[in-house]
């Protein structure tokens, strides 16, 4: 390779020079291609914005692919969450127009493409703009014509075809080992696997036992087809793979339809194949499945017209290559679908976009936002060596993001009263509050003050320690954007609890400063008693107390390491009054506290519900500092 930049990452290396070479005749498409069996996770966050990123960069192409060959594990339900997920975190919404997609033929669960086309809006409009969405509560950036969306079951009938035209050619049989025969038949390395009779079949016997296997003559798990390649391949996935295998099960696109279904490493290429993918870009776990995934592809290469146009050099254009990158993983969760279903079908977390989870949906539920994450995913990078980001660069992110856009608001969690005494009772002044000290353009807001307010329970220490610069009597502190008050003691209950935090406040210092230029240490929040709103916060911390909860050294189940405290809910908490009209898709820095947005799906005009984002520094690393 020549005049290669080092600051591209091995990806954009291969598709600079492809792009100068005119390899795909100077086509750039990728697609991200999930199994709709789950909700999309973090991981596969990085993926998007890989694909996605690259598609921009290069003025290519991307296409949301679903892999729905497996309909024993698949739902309409996660097909429409990840469009959803898909859609919020690159910013481009679905465009039925561009997909490839008749509604599916017959019933099968839910309504296919029509259930996903009355959520989605319709048309869209033209090139850069915002819309509604009614999926995600918000205005959305649309750019664009918007995305593309395929299922590759739509492509099954021309998978069988091909399935046909492999057989006729001798390139593969039906077999009738089971899968446990097979497994017991593999082989090992220095041995070959052991065939079945199907392997030397005449292709017309084959080909009437396929098409029998199609009509449902035969069970699940009593015939397979597999393809005829070697049977003593050092690479195993060479090893005369299945390429259909029997499932007497109905799919959400093609209903009835079929009871056989082809396998990933067969389907995948074709998927990509079909829809003129250039770079098909994938985790490494699937890096020894791409000799199959080419030899695959060599077959069809001889008799399906695929393979036009052919470049001037005599290349194949159309011709997808698969290049593997590291997966991601985070430190204090898992990302595996499989057990975060397990988590949900368990009631272990509240669902899918339980705030806790490392789901797209519950990072939004949480408060995240799709700048942050893909701020994240372009922090991590792309490589392939496998390794674990720690979840801090994650909540960094949208620490980041947030602070510089979220609005300021004081509210207090663990309320307990200040009362002023020298304050004169039954008035109000409407002070002057900064909203965003990073954008003046946020401008500013009046907050009430009174004679009886909320401070946080901790703000007040009766026996405070020397650095403490918070309401300890004697002590002088600053109201944030009011003004300066000194403690003058406490009232306790009978058993000794503070009820109330007495002190008296100096005219002078109004806005928080003072005329004679003396300076205090700390400065608190507060909210008006009298115009206070309640509402509940939900505190949330890592949902595994264990760094690697998933680790396989580790016999312990992962749910053992589930955190008992990653959850607190307060349900009493007092917002300064502005808070009451807080809408879904705004964020909040609660001063002091931590970034804050309102629930989706819990909180009402009448019963506001905050859930806390992010802290607003990394409380976890302090605490290993102490040890
Ligand atoms: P899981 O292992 O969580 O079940 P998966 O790989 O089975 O995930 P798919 O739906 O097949 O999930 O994934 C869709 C795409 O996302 C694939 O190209 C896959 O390589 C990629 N992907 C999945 N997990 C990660 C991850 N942790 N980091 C980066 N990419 C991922
Ligand atoms: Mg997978």
């Amino acid at each position: 390779m020549t005049d290669i930049k080092p600051s591209l990452n091995f990806l954009e290396q291969i598709i600079e020079e492809d792009l100068r070479t005119g390899k795909h005749g100077g086509r750039i498409a990728t697609r991200f291609p999930p199994e709709p069996n789950g909700y999309l996770h973090i991981g596969h966050a990085k993926s998007i914005c890989l694909n996605y990123g690259l598609a921009q960069k290069y003025n290519g192409t991307f296409t949301l692919r679903f892999d729905d060959t497996n309909p024993s594990k698949e739902e309409i339900e996660y097909v429409e969450s990840i469009i959803e997920d898909v859609q919020w975190l690159i910013g481009e919404l679905f465009n039925p127009h561009s997909s490839n997609v008749p509604p599916p033929s017959g019933g099968g669960m839910g309504g296919g493409q029509d259930s996903v086309k009355g959520r989605c809006p319709n048309p869209l409009p033209e090139g850069e703009g915002t819309i509604e969405s009614p999926l995600l509560g918000e205005r959305v950036r649309v750019r664009g014509k918007g995305m593309t969306v395929k299922f590759a079951a739509d492509y099954f009938e021309q998978m069988y075809q091909w399935a046909e035209e492999l057989i006729l050619k001798g390139k593969a049989y039906v077999c009738d080992q089971t899968l446990e025969e097979m497994r017991a038949n593999r082989g090992t390395p220095t041995q070959p696997m052991i065939p079945s009779a199907g392997r030397d079949f005449p292709p017309e016997k084959n080909l009437e036992l396929f098409r029998q296997m199609r009509d449902g003559h035969f069970n699940e798990g009593e015939r397979t087809l597999r393809a005829k390649i070697d049977l003593a391949s050092p690479n195993f996935n060479m090893r005369d793979p299945v390429m259909y295998r029997i499932l007497k099960m109905p799919h959400h696109r093609t209903g009835d339809k079929w009871c056989i279904y082809p396998m990933y490493d067969w389907a995948h290429g074709l998927e990509d194949a079909i829809e003129k993918i250039t770079h098909s870009i994938c985790t490494l776990e699937f890096e020894h499945h791409r000799p199959l995934y080419d030899w695959f592809l060599d077959q069809i290469d001889e008799f399906a017209p695929l393979t036009e146009p052919i470049a001037s050099d005599g290349a194949n254009i159309y011709r997808p290559r698969q290049y593997e990158f590291a997966r991601l993983n985070l430190t204090y969760t898992v990302m595996s679908k499989r057990k975060l279903l397990e988590l949900v079908k368990n009631g272990l977390v509240s669902g899918w976009n339980d705030p806790r989870m490392p789901t797209i949906c519950g990072c939004r539920q949480r408060g995240y936002t799709p700048e942050a994450i893909r701020a994240f995913c372009k922090e991590i990078g792309v490589a392939r060596m496998n390794s674990t980001i720690d979840v801090v660069k994650l909540e960094n992110a949208i620490r980041d993001d947030l602070n510089k856009r979220a609005l300021r608001r004081m509210g207090v969690l663990r309320p307990i009263k200040l009362i002023i005494d020298n304050y004169p009772g039954g008035q109000t002044e409407q002070l002057e509050a900064v909203n965003n000290p990073e954008n003046e353009s946020d401008g500013t807001r009046l907050v009430p003050f009174s004679k009886v307010l909320y401070i946080e329970q901790d703000d007040f220490m009766e026996d405070a320690p020397k650095k403490y610069f918070r309401l300890t009597p004697g002590q002088e502190v600053r109201l944030r954007y009011a003004y300066y008050v000194t403690c003058t003691g406490c009232v306790k209950d009978a058993s000794g609890n503070v009820t109330e935090v007495h002190c008296t406040y100096d005219p002078a210092t109004r806005g928080g400063q003072s005329a004679d230029g003396r300076r205090v240490q700390g400065t608190i929040h507060w909210v008006s008693a009298e115009h206070a709103v309640s509402a509940e916060v939900r505190l949330y911390d890592r949902l595994f107390t264990k760094e690697n909860p998933d680790d396989p050294q580790d016999p312990t189940d992962y749910k053992d390491y589930l955190n008992p405290h990653s959850l607190e809910v307060i349900t009493d908490v007092k917002l300064e009054p502005s808070l009451a009209d807080a809408t879904i898709a705004e964020r909040y820095q609660f001063e002091r506290i931590g970034y804050f947005c309102v629930d989706s799906v819990d909180s009402t005009p009448d019963r506001l519900v905050f859930n806390r984002t992010a802290s607003l520094r990394d409380s976890w690393a302090k605490m290993e500092k102490k040890g």
